[in-house]
């Protein structure tokens, strides 16, 4: 059984993963806050992700791109005339939602209803519609044709579906006129593309290589629901691969396997995640496949890789007038690279960890809840403790503290019940606990007590950080 969104929501508050944005005047709709164990989980989400795709492809550099950008970037990109959602209204409840993804909850909510050949049916008409000329137009006929619902008024008295520009616009400089309209950039990617020379010259790198980014993106979202899913404020972590025209599938290919196996090492379970096609793929790719993660609100993206042929290079070269080409000395050829490109949000990474990793045992009649995250993403890598407060015994564990601190996030605890103490550092997902008692005074061990299988271990003082550090290679 996965884990309901309310439960990881009040955890991630109780335990300070995850707060609301300005919570103290009633929130940001939409934004949030990371808290100390977020922020330590997530720069371990990030670091995972950086030596992944630059440490071990020695073709991979990564950039750190600014988030304001020229405007014309956004004319180039496509994102200033086609980066929109289609918005409909409910006229009775004033609520605002996602014409194409009502179409898909009802299409859950059939299948779920054991009508899969309706579903299908369904299914059928908004892949059309997607791909029609007038997107609005046909959207609206399928959820009138349908009857569909509004999920809060239950009644089906809809607005015209309209597209909505997922752009946050903001004005550089003192005057707010026309000509100093900046956006806040709606994914990192454009960073790349506009660097492609200076990367590729500087780096002194060859046709394939490729460029990669973590940072944060802006988006308008019309509906931002089901907390850090969606939010209006995220950070993507995006890897562009340039390739020459023509083998963009055997790369396609290989990005596809590499960045599921990535999910699997961060533990993920493999029964939790899938490949899904797009319903409809830009005009300009000629492969597009997401990985999908069983969220608490079902099967959803968590990552997108998508085959971009030469379109933002060449967008680029003709907007911008400077040539975008690459020149291959081993044959003579000159000609504008494909790109291959992998973006997954860190967020939406953090929201799986969290599902994933959450469980409920029974422990001697109480409950336990335990996140189980792998040991080098976990926010506190070991938690010390002294048994009792004298007979030096806090002296010998604050020198373990402070040890193990030169490699790793710990904590010291020394207040409560030793059995509190661990269930504490359960839910935080610590994965090792390392206890000074009575014997360390005569022997010089303590004990590790292990976060799974809660086996405890008795080992050497002196050895408890090379002992972690090899149970994390593990
Ligand atoms: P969706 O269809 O869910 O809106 P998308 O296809 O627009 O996502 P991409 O543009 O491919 O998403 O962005 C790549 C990744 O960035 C997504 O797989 C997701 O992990 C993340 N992402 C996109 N939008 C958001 C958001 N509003 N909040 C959090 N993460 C996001």
């Amino acid at each position: 059984m996965s884990v309901s969104l309310d439960t990881i929501v009040s955890l991630c508050k109780r335990r300070g993963f995850i707060f609301q944005s300005s919570e103290i005047y009633g929130g940001l709709a939409a934004t949030y806050d990371y808290g100390p164990l977020g922020s330590e989980l997530k720069r371990n989400v990030t670091r995972a992700w950086w030596e992944a795709m630059t440490r071990r492809h020695d073709n991979v550099v990564g950039i750190d791109a600014a988030i304001l950008m020229h405007p014309e970037v956004w004319k180039a990109s496509g994102h200033v005339d086609a980066f929109h959602d289609p918005m409909i209204d409910d006229r009775v409840s004033k609520m605002r939602y996602r014409a194409d993804q009502l179409i898909e909850g009802h299409i859950d909510r059939l299948r779920r209803n054991g009508k899969e050949q309706q579903a299908d049916a369904v299914y059928e008409k908004l892949v059309a519609a997607l791909n029609a000329e007038d997107v609005p137009k046909a959207l609206h006929s399928v959820i009138i044709g349908e009857e569909i619902k509004s999920p809060d008024s239950g009644v089906a008295d809809w607005s015209d579906v309209r597209q909505f520009n997922l752009m946050f616009k903001t004005h550089i400089g003192p005057v707010s006129d026309t000509e100093s309209v900046v956006y806040l950039r709606p994914e990192t990617a454009q960073g790349i593309f506009v660097n492609f020379h200076n990367v590729r010259e500087t780096a002194r790198l060859q046709i394939p290589f490729g460029i990669a980014q973590i940072g944060k993106a802006f988006r308008n979202e019309i509906v931002a629901r089901q907390f850090v899913f969606r939010m209006r404020e995220f950070e993507q972590m995006e890897m562009q691969y340039f390739i020459k025209p023509g083998t963009q599938m055997e790369a396609y290919e290989a990005w596809k396997a590499e960045r599921l196996n990535w999910h699997l090492e961060n533990g993920i379970r493999a029964d939790r995640l899938r490949f899904h096609v797009h319903e409809k793929t830009a005009h300009y790719a000629d492969a597009a496949v997401d990985i999908q993660y069983e969220f608490p609100g079902g099967w959803q993206e968590v990552e997108g890789i998508h085959s971009r042929t030469d379109y933002d290079l060449g967008r680029h070269q003709e907007f911008s007038g400077k040539k975008m080409e690459y020149f291959d000395s081993e044959t003579n050829e000159r000609y504008i690279p494909y790109v291959v490109e992998t973006s997954v949000g860190v967020d939406r990474t953090i929201l799986m960890l969290l599902s994933d990793a959450y469980r409920e045992e029974e422990v001697k009649g109480e409950t336990r809840v335990v996140m189980a995250f792998r040991p080098k993403l976990a926010p506190i890598t070991a938690g010390v403790f002294p048994l009792v407060k004298k007979d030096g015994m806090p002296e010998i564990a604050h020198r373990i503290e402070a040890d193990l601190r030169r490699e790793y996030n710990v904590f010291y605890d020394e207040k409560g019940a030793v059995g509190r103490r661990y269930r504490r550092m359960d839910e935080a997902g610590t994965p090792f606990c390392i206890t000074v008692d009575g014997e360390t005074l005569e022997d010089g061990s303590v004990t590790v007590r292990h976060r799974d299988s809660m086996d405890q271990v008795r080992i050497q003082a002196d050895n408890v950080r090379s002992y972690i550090r090899d149970e994390l290679q593990r």
